[in-house]
């Protein structure tokens, strides 16, 4: 259903959109209510980057840190890389957070610290994307922006019926969400519209009832309202093998700094076997000793790969290594070492066998 033959649809749409945020608008920490001033900038750019590929309900405690500890981008900005990244620790995607900082420093050194208002401008930032650069001209300055997150495209879809498959529909749902963005108050209607795609307009069971817009939706006529987005086939991920290495000495395990570069760069984590570098992992203990393996503790997803790992133990008194980049964690504090999801996971694995 093309939405230029029908303007009078898109300005009921976007009239039944507003009004409902009015009374239904979620409370976020990065938000201010309908109407309100406009929010902080670095707010905003915060939120929208932890909420890449992460939900609301796990974002909410992590933007609360990071703004509690660094209250400006300024301060962001002079925090160290490694801090950052441990802070982030079991956000995932971790190229965000070195992103993060990396784009706080560039605000701060070269801008002034100021963020800039035109998407063509915050686009050349780095890990701001389409997306990001759209939200934030729209929510943090009011000015008029097209913003599509994968809620919005739901929605979209299903008010227009979009059966294009993903992801060549997207500029289809592109151009309907534009047609439906109002001049004024894009900040807004956008998070109308993310709110109404996370909470009514959901994958499954969507809540067409209480929906402000299902008299103007057309996958609602038709009862085909989980036909939308129309996706792609799924193709089956590729299951790859790494071999991670537990070393402990007086109740402190070992625990090594990964290279800047790569998968996780940066971060704390287990020893392990250079699965990361691409394929499985070579399964050889990084020093001589006698080692107890456990196999296949932990399957793990990624975006294009599911990970089987196996736990090496290694317990003794007298393990002495001397890599720079190793440090003894002492196994009491170790839910503060920042470690990313996947290597927490097998040390809770550990820590649970012992019991
Ligand atoms: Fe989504 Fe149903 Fe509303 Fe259509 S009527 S937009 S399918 S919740």
């Amino acid at each position: 259903m093309a939405v230029d033959s029908f303007p009078a649809r898109a300005r009921k749409i976007s009239a039944n959109i507003g009004a409902h945020y009015v009374d239904k608008a979620r409370k976020l920490p990065w938000r201010i209510p309908p109407g309100g001033n406009l929010p902080d900038p670095y707010h905003v750019w915060l939120s929208e980057i932890m909420l890449q590929q992460t939900t609301v309900g796990a974002v909410k405690a992590y933007f609360e840190k990071f703004t509690r500890r660094w209250p400006t981008v300024q301060s962001l900005a002079h925090a160290r890389e490694a801090d950052v990244l441990a802070a982030w620790a079991g956000l995932g995607y971790y190229a965000r957070a070195r992103n993060l900082h990396k784009c706080a420093v560039q605000i701060t050194e070269q801008m002034g610290g100021i963020f800039p208002r035109k998407e063509s401008e915050l686009l050349k930032l780095p890990g701001v994307g389409s997306y990001t650069a759209a939200a934030i001209t729209a929510i943090a300055f009011g000015e008029r922006a097209v913003v599509v997150d994968a809620n919005i495209e739901r929605l979209v879809a299903r008010l227009f019926a979009i059966d294009t498959p993903l992801p060549k529909g997207k500029a289809e749902i592109r151009t309907a969400m534009d047609a439906i963005t109002p001049k004024k108050g894009a900040g807004d209607f956008a998070q109308a519209c993310m709110d109404i795609g996370a909470t009514i307009c959901t994958s499954k069971n969507p809540k067409c009832p209480i929906c402000p817009v299902q008299k103007q939706c057309a996958a609602f006529a038709a009862g085909t309202m989980e036909y939308f987005p129309v996706k792609p086939p799924k193709k089956a991920k590729p299951l790859r093998r790494a071999r991670f290495f537990w070393i402990e000495r007086h109740d402190r395990i070992l625990l090594a700094t990964r290279p800047p570069r790569g998968m996780l760069g940066g971060m704390r984590s287990l020893p392990d076997d250079g699965w990361a570098a691409g394929n499985d992992g070579h399964a050889r203990p990084p020093i001589a000793g006698r080692w107890m393996v456990h196999d296949n503790i932990l399957q793990h997803s990624f975006t294009h790969f599911s990970l089987a790992v196996d736990l090496a133990v290694y317990q003794d008194e007298k393990i002495a290594t001397d890599r720079d980049s190793d440090i003894w964690w002492p196994l009491d504090n170790i839910a503060e070492a920042g470690l990313p999801t996947l290597y927490a996971k097998a040390v809770q694995w550990k820590l649970k066998e012992e019991i």
